[in-house]
């Protein structure tokens, strides 16, 4: 029906006032409870989370307590544990930015070879879409998601564009910004840390037993080296003649085994031959009476 959705509008608008109304009411005479004061009459506001009407703040003096996801513009961590900066340097951030609006320079040792760190990195906060894809593709958590918004300045270049300098903050105002996440990160952090302590050691304990192994292979063939000395060539040559002449003298006595062998055999073919006769005889002798 024609006019529905205008007044569907005006009872949402009107459900808003009346919430605003009874939460005002509701807040006198403490209307800045569970807010964080700052001093100088600056405070940063957090809505309870039972209201549900309209906070009207007194900006900038006042400011809304901004929700853990909130996100601007990229910061780099500097890692406090360590001492050092997070970030190697790999540039997938600046090859996934959308925009394009990070540049980074490698840092190279004495020798002129890349090292894994920068020696610049900018970003170009005019052009940044707060889209945190830098964020999501960093593998080494030296990127996050500042919640600093007031970057108002009087010219464009070169103010924005963000230097390392002006990017790089302590891990300690990434955990205080992002508590629930630096929490989670920690914890996976940990786990893979000991995670790559122990596929360390079993490696180092792999190459201790190789090199055992090698080792005792090496003593036993020395060993064996030790037991059978190496001969002189004239040794070598005795001993060939040696085994030279004993090889002709068992081939003589293999032939003199032949020979009896065969002479055994003609005796008793003799022999068989002698009584056939013998039986030829007695036969013959037989017949004829
Ligand atoms: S911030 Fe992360 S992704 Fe970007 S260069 Fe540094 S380590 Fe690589
Ligand atoms: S937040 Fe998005 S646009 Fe901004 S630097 Fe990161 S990837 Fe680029």
């Amino acid at each position: 029906m024609f006019g529905t959705g205008l007044l569907k509008g005006l009872g949402v608008t009107l459900k808003h006032a009346l919430d605003t109304f009874e939460d005002d009411r509701e807040s006198v005479p403490d209307r800045y409870r569970g807010s964080l004061e700052l001093g100088n009459n600056r405070r940063v506001i957090q809505q309870p989370i039972d209201q549900e009407g309209l906070l009207t703040i007194q900006y900038p003096e006042e400011k809304r307590l901004l929700p853990e996801r909130f996100r601007y513009i990229p910061m780099l961590i500097w890692d406090s544990e360590k001492q050092e900066d997070r970030c190697t340097a790999c540039g997938i951030c600046a090859k996934v930015c959308p925009p394009q609006c990070i540049w980074i320079v490698r840092d190279s040792d004495e020798n002129g070879k890349p090292v894994t760190r920068c020696s610049e990195f900018y970003i170009d906060a005019a052009v940044c879409m707060s889209c945190s894809f830098c964020v999501e593709f960093c593998p080494f958590d030296a990127i996050k998601m500042n919640h600093d918004y007031e970057l108002a300045v009087y010219d464009r270049y070169p103010q924005l564009v963000y230097d390392m300098e002006e990017l790089t903050v302590p891990l300690e105002y990434y955990a205080a910004l992002w508590p629930t996440q630096y929490e989670e990160e920690q914890a996976r952090r940990k786990e893979e840390e000991e995670q790559k302590r122990k596929q360390e050691e079993e490696k180092a304990a792999r190459a201790a037993a190789r090199a055992a192994a090698k080792s005792a292979a090496a003593a036993t063939d020395s060993s064996a080296a030790q037991a059978a000395p190496k001969r002189s060539a004239a040794e070598l040559q005795a001993l060939a003649k040696e085994r030279a002449a004993q090889r002709q003298a068992q081939a003589a006595d293999a032939g003199g085994g032949d020979d009896d062998a065969a002479a055994a055999k003609k005796a008793r073919m003799e022999e068989l031959k002698r009584r056939a006769q013998e039986r030829a005889r007695q036969r013959k002798e037989e017949s004829g009476r």
